[in-house]
């Protein structure tokens, strides 16, 4: 091994160690910055001797590759459903049968909880990562791999040396703290938050940009390890091994001596499954001896062997006190039930979402009413139902308002609208406030020194009236206003002027444009290099970049054709904020390869993967990770796949080689 070599996988191993701790046992070991600092240095190691590029190292894991097409792979082993159960009867039903067909022996059992989320099938081949595929119709799935390895509790090489070849099951979820965050920050962008964790998972398997999922916190939990020949006596035996090898197995597995006692198991998590960090929905109990589990086998569609329990889902009935509606900094208007408080799957429940005024009428919900509430897979409780038993008399039907709640201004609701909207953008104080608000958030601006409620105040006091107003902000003006200190104001001040030095996309995602939330504030500002191409650009043209629909396009459009905004980004720019890409991103950008398809295989000398990935992009190509007839040319170095070859061949796809492609770029 040369020096070289000997650093790359040093940094690997060390990387890779850092990542199991973080990921797996919850325990950090190294700060994020060091972190950093050392996956840089292996990123260009990496780059600079592209002979040692590694499929499984951990630099891999950032994403960046496009799929447009998912290819289709057939399952090793058919990946079946479950049976379900409600009652402790039918549990003491499937442990009869199950008796009768194996001959009364004694029986372990294993109970996992149900995991709610994606079902992913891992393949390991001589203990490495091969690939991951979507369960699909359990014959066969997608081939996911490119956006599985981004999760970073999924081990790409094993940890204790493990040579296997093996499949291995498992739940990919989206832990209700990482989903809440995303939520927070879609509200920031003006966008519809998602519904709930287990949508918001599975969506994510299917993303064509693994940048984006490696973004997403996503986990990994695992249940089956699957192989032609086992080399385990039982179940947990085999999920302990999986520990072993860097798995993440739940801890809340355990081993059952009788089915007593996977009926206290039952009880326990009933509701201790609320302190859980992720959803679960029920409990899978499973014969624990392997030999039994092969000789009992499948039905049609699920093992004998296994059992889901339902959860009963949780629901309460309370009173509706009042309605009241919120108006977001877009002017959507969002009915919110005040409910009296009532403990509800493990936390005290006063409000609860009623989302528009024709859910309002289905339900037919009116001030006074007892109503269900259930905390179903959303997060947010709502509420199903009322009962009209308890309604008392004299009731009226709810009228939903029609008259914006902070200006006053008649609501609209435009065709193909579930929500009503406050029309008056620039009068109505919420939204005007809740636009700078947003202006100066974290993934925005970033302003220091500048909170949501200090914001309130200095529009109360006239100070400002849109996010330009921020700039033009004196010290003197501050400090009078009420829990001002003169070192606060001088903070805000400095923050403010800090932020002219945010990039441009961010800037263009401070804007606060309806529908353009991060990303797409990104390939904006990719695409069109600065602000003025922007405002300049027609709906045709926006349509045609990629990623961005109709919907965003109108959205831009009537952005840019209101004069007030036009003034004000004007402002903006007077004011010195970044209005275009900075030199030297800007300095690789061209577009000579506009328009056409890439796929990368094989090894590379001038260019590491990511690099040349990277290098097409900059000049205007897209990389795609598979063949299809929209592929314009695939760029092969030493040892691309034969598989790819075959289909490349067989599409009538032109292979070029690296030299090739450089040629063409210069
Ligand atoms: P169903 O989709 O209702 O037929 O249930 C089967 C699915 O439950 C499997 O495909 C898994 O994705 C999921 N599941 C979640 N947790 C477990 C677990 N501990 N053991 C087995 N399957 C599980
Ligand atoms: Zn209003």
């Amino acid at each position: 091994m040369s020096d070289i070599q000997i650093k790359i996988e040093e940094l690997r191993g060390e990387l890779r160690k850092h990542n199991y701790n973080y990921y797996v046992l919850d325990n950090a070991t190294i700060s994020d910055f060091d972190f950093d600092k050392k996956l840089k240095e292996l990123q260009d190691l990496e780059e600079k001797n592209p002979k040692y590029f590694d499929t499984n190292s951990p630099t891999q894991r950032v994403g960046g590759s496009i799929t447009k097409n998912f290819e289709t792979v057939k399952h090793k082993h058919r990946m079946y459903s479950l049976d379900n159960s409600y009652s402790k009867e039918d549990i003491l039903d499937w442990e009869q049968r199950i008796q009768k067909n194996l001959g009364d022996v004694d029986l372990e059992y294993t109970c996992e909880l149900k995991y709610d989320g994606a079902s992913i099938n891992l393949y390991y081949k001589n203990g490495q990562f091969e690939k991951a595929v979507t369960r699909g119709d359990g014959f066969q799935g997608d081939d996911v791999s490119a956006n599985i390895k981004t999760i970073k509790s999924i081990p790409l090489i094993l940890k204790n040396n493990s040579h296997r070849t093996f499949e291995i099951r498992g739940e990919i979820v989206l832990p209700l703290d990482g989903f809440n965050k995303m939520n927070q920050e879609r509200l920031e962008a003006g966008e519809d938050p998602y519904r709930n964790p287990r949508n918001t998972a599975s969506g994510s398997l299917k993303l064509q940009d693994s940048a984006e999922v490696a973004d997403r916190p996503l986990d990994c939990l695992l249940y089956q390890v699957v192989a032609d020949d086992l080399p385990f006596k039982t179940h947990f035996e085999a999920l302990q091994d999986a520990t072993k090898a860097g798995f993440k197995v739940p801890k809340t597995i355990q081993l059952c001596e009788n089915i007593n006692q996977v009926f206290e198991f039952l009880e326990l998590w009933d509701t201790k499954r609320h302190e859980l960090p992720y959803e679960t929905d029920g409990v899978v109990i499973k014969v624990n001896a392997l030999a039994y589990q092969d000789e009992l086998g499948y039905t049609a569609k699920s093992p004998r062997w296994a059992l889901a329990y339902k959860f009963k889902s949780e629901q309460v009935t309370t009173i509706l006190n009042e309605i009241t509606y919120q108006v977001g900094r877009t002017g959507a208007i969002t009915p919110v039930a005040n409910l009296e408080p009532v403990a509800l799957a493990g936390t005290i429940v006063k409000r609860a979402s009623l989302h528009n005024a024709d859910q309002i009428e289905k339900i037919d919900v009116r001030i006074g009413d007892t109503v269900f509430v259930e905390k179903g897979g959303e997060i947010i409780p709502k509420i199903i139902g009322v009962d009209f038993d308890k309604r008392p008399e004299q009731t009226t039907p709810t009228k939903y308002i029609t008259q914006c709640p902070t200006c006053n201004t008649q609501l609209v609701r435009k065709e193909g609208d579930a929500k009503h909207f406050c029309p008056n953008e620039f009068g109505c104080p919420t939204q005007i406030t809740g636009r700078i608000q947003h202006f100066i958030s974290r993934k925005a601006m970033n302003i220091d020194g500048l909170g949501a409620e200090t914001v309130a105040l200095l529009y109360e006091n006239g100070l400002i009236t849109n996010y330009a107003d921020l700039y033009d902000l004196q010290q003197s003006q501050i400090v009078p206003l009420e829990r001002m200190a003169e070192k606060s104001a001088k903070n805000m001040i400095q923050g403010i002027e800090t932020s002219k030095e945010i990039p441009f996309e961010k800037v263009l995602f401070a804007l606060g444009i309806r529908f353009v939330g991060e990303t797409v504030a990104k390939k904006l500002a990719k695409h069109y290099k600065n602000m003025d191409n922007l405002i300049r650009a027609s709906f045709e043209d926006l349509v045609h970049v990629d990623e961005i629909g109709e919907r965003i396009a109108q959205s831009i459009i009537d952005f840019f054709k209101n004069s007030i905004n036009i003034d004000i980004v004007n402002r903006l720019k007077t004011y010195g904020l970044k209005f275009s890409l900075d030199e030297a991103t800007l300095q690789n950008q061209t577009e000579k390869l506009n328009g056409l398809v890439f796929v990368v295989s094989g090894v590379f000398y001038e260019f590491s993967r990511v690099a040349l990935k990277k290098s097409i992009e900059d000049n205007g190509g897209k990389v795609s990770s598979s063949i299809s007839k929209k592929t314009s040319y695939i760029i092969a170095g030493d040892n691309m796949g034969p598989s790819k070859k075959e289909k490349a061949d067989k599409l009538g796809v032109a292979i070029i080689s690296e030299n090739d492609y450089i040629n063409r770029i210069k």
